[in-house]
C-alpha cells in the first residue's frame, strides 16, 4: 500500500490534509494565448506553499499541459510538501499531435511506463492517471480514445484515474465507459463536479461508487461557496461522506495571493470555516481532507 511522489514512495499514512485536483507547474498558454495561463512563478508558489496546512499535493498537470517534473521536485524540496505525479492526456484541444495517429493501446503503454518506469527520464513514477477529460457536453473522438488509454493503464497497474469534466458534462457519460470496461470505481474521481451543483446528479454518480470531485473551491464565478457546501451536506446526508475530496485546481499566476488571488489555503483560510458554520463537522472534514484521499490513492 504505498503511494509514489517526486521524493520517492511513501506509505499512504503519510498523507495528512491532500488536495486531490492542485497545477503547480502547468502552461496552457500555446492554446489559450494567455500569458496568465502560465504558471511559472516557482518562487512565488513555495512562499505560499511553506506555510501552509497542506502536506500532500495530487498535481495533475500532464502530457501536453507543460508538465515539468523537475520543477515539482524542486518544489517538494523546498516546501516540504508531498507532491504525487500524474500522466495521461488532458483534453480536446490540448492534446499533442504525435497521438492523434496511435491507439488506445500504444497511448496507454506510454501511461504504464510513466507510472512502472518514471517520467520524462527520470525515476519519479507517476502516480495518478489524469487528469483525462471531456469537453462541455459532448466527448470527442479523441478523448474518447484518451479515456480508452487512460482505462488500459488502469486495468494493467491498478492505478486510479482522475477525470475533467468541463463544466461538470458529461460525467454520467464517462462513468458508463468506465463501468462497460470493468474499472474499479473505488479508484476513480470524477473532476469539477461543483461546477454543476444538482443534487439528482450528484447523488446518481455517486451511486456508482466513485468519488466526487468538489474540486474547484474558490471559483465562485460558477457555483457560491455557500451552494457547494450545500450540496456537500446533501451527499453526506444522503450516505455519501466517504466519497467527496476536496481541491482548488489553481491553473494561473492570478490564482496566487501575490497576484491578487485566493492563494492555495483559500480551502482552509476561508472554506472550511464557512462550511463549520453550515453544520458541517471537524469530523467530517477530516474525512473528506484526510481519509478518504489515502483510500482513493492507495495503491
Ligand atoms: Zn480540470
Amino acid at each position: 500500500m504505498s503511494i509514489s511522489t517526486v521524493k520517492g514512495t511513501i506509505d499512504k499514512e503519510e498523507l495528512k490534509k491532500t488536495y486531490v485536483h492542485e497545477h503547480l507547474c502547468i502552461d496552457l498558454s500555446h492554446i489559450k494565448g494567455d500569458q496568465d495561463t502560465n504558471l511559472n512563478d516557482i518562487e512565488g508558489i513555495i512562499d505560499e506553499l511553506k506555510n501552509s496546512t497542506v502536506n500532500s499535493i495530487v498535481e495533475v498537470t500532464n502530457i501536453g499541459m507543460g508538465r515539468n517534473i523537475e520543477v515539482l521536485k524542486y518544489i517538494s524540496e523546498k516546501t516540504g510538501i508531498n507532491i504525487i505525479p500524474s500522466t495521461g492526456f488532458y483534453k480536446e484541444p490540448f492534446l499533442p499531435k504525435e497521438i492523434y495517429e496511435m491507439d488506445y493501446k500504444d497511448i496507454g503503454r506510454i501511461i504504464i511506463r510513466e507510472i512502472t518506469e518514471g517520467i520524462d527520464d527520470t525515476n519519479i513514477k507517476a502516480h495518478v492517471i489524469g487528469e483525462v477529460g471531456t469537453s462541455k457536453d459532448e466527448i470527442k473522438p479523441m478523448e474518447l480514445k484518451v479515456l480508452q488509454s487512460a482505462i488500459y493503464a488502469h486495468l494493467e497497474t491498478g492505478h486510479p484515474i482522475f477525470t475533467h469534466t468541463s463544466l461538470g458534462t458529461m460525467a454520467l457519460e464517462q462513468l458508463n465507459l468506465f463501468k462497460k470496461h470493468n474499472v474499479n470505481m473505488s479508484k476513480v474521481l470524477i473532476g469539477h463536479l461543483d461546477l454543476r451543483c444538482d443534487y439528482d446528479y450528484h447523488l446518481t454518480i455517486a451511486d456508482s461508487g466513485c468519488y466526487i470531485g468538489f474540486d474547484t473551491i474558490g471559483k465562485t464565478n460558477y457555483e457560491k461557496d455557500e451552494v457547494k457546501i450545500q450540496h456537500i451536506k446533501h451527499l453526506i446526508n444522503r450516505g455519501h461522506l466517504n466519497q467527496i475530496v476536496l481541491s482548488q485546481d489553481i491553473t494561473r499566476k492570478s490564482h496566487l495571493k501575490k497576484h491578487g488571488g485566493i492563494g492555495y489555503d483559500y480551502i482552509t483560510e476561508s472554506f472550511i470555516p464557512k462550511a463549520l458554520r453550515e453544520g458541517i463537522t471537524e469530523a467530517q472534514i477530516e474525512q473528506i481532507l484526510v481519509e478518504n484521499p489515502k483510500r482513493l490513492l492507495e495503491v
